[in-house]
């Protein structure tokens, strides 16, 4: 999408300095090496759930089934068992098995290493084709599986994004990401991304902002327009 469609009220110098604060305040984050498939199971077990019930409902399920073909084999209700913690475990656990089994189809095991020669579009295309596979999974394997160019926008960096005017208010979230990826620079996806979470968690919080405590006040559009009226 070409830039000039969104005129943010933020500028390319308050990216930058978004990231600088953002990356002081929580780290800079450097990509690990992680399964791609172990990943699109760990997506799909975050949907519509917190972070602490998917990683237990991951955990318990790598336990009773630690191969992908295993996990492929066992019977639905088994796997449901498993991910109970993770809620939503009747919907997720046919979604798991049918991606795995669509993967193995295709590709005649489980494994889902030739995204990286993909690119970024038939990469997604292919995982969006999977059952339980939005915009959002797709990309945040692809970025962290294999460091493809894509920013993912969950709940936090949809609300944080929004607030900082980053995005204009009405944007939806396929258009958040993609006015996100013209004005982050490419090496900075990851660290943005991770890094909008932990602040949309930490400080600026859906319920209750804490915005005496955010560094990024004198950059962020919310708060200067509310500081402003006072
Ligand atoms: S100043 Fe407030 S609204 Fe703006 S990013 Fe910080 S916590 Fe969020």
């Amino acid at each position: 999408m070409p830039l000039s469609i969104w005129h943010g009220k933020m500028d390319k110098q308050g990216i930058m300095e978004c990231i600088r604060v953002l990356e002081e305040l929580y780290g800079v984050v450097r990509a690990e090496k992680i399964d791609p498939v172990d990943l699109l199971i760990q997506t799909i077990l975050s949907q519509n759930t917190s972070d602490r019930n998917s990683l237990r409902a991951f955990a318990n399920l790598k336990r009773a089934f630690p191969g992908h073909e295993e996990l492929l084999a066992a019977p639905v209700e088994e796997i449901a068992d498993q991910i109970r913690e993770g809620g939503l475990a009747d919907i997720k656990a046919p979604r798991i098995k049918e991606a795995l089994a669509r993967i193995k189809q295709d590709r005649g095991s489980v494994t889902l290493a030739f995204l990286a020669k993909c690119g970024r579009e038939k990469g997604l295309e292919y995982l969006q084709s999977l059952p339980g596979v939005g915009p959002k999974t797709a990309s945040v394997v692809l970025l962290f599986a294999f460091g493809l160019p894509l920013m993912p926008v969950d709940t936090h960096v949809f609300r944080v994004s929004r607030r900082l005017g980053l995005i204009p208010e009405d944007a939806t979230q396929k258009k958040a990401q993609e006015i996100l990826e013209e004005w982050v620079p490419p090496e900075k996806y990851l660290s943005m991304h991770l890094n909008l979470i932990r602040h949309g968690r930490l400080i600026c919080r859906a319920r209750g902002a804490r915005h005496e405590e955010c560094p990024l006040r004198h950059i962020c559009d919310c708060y200067l327009r509310a500081t402003s009226l006072k």
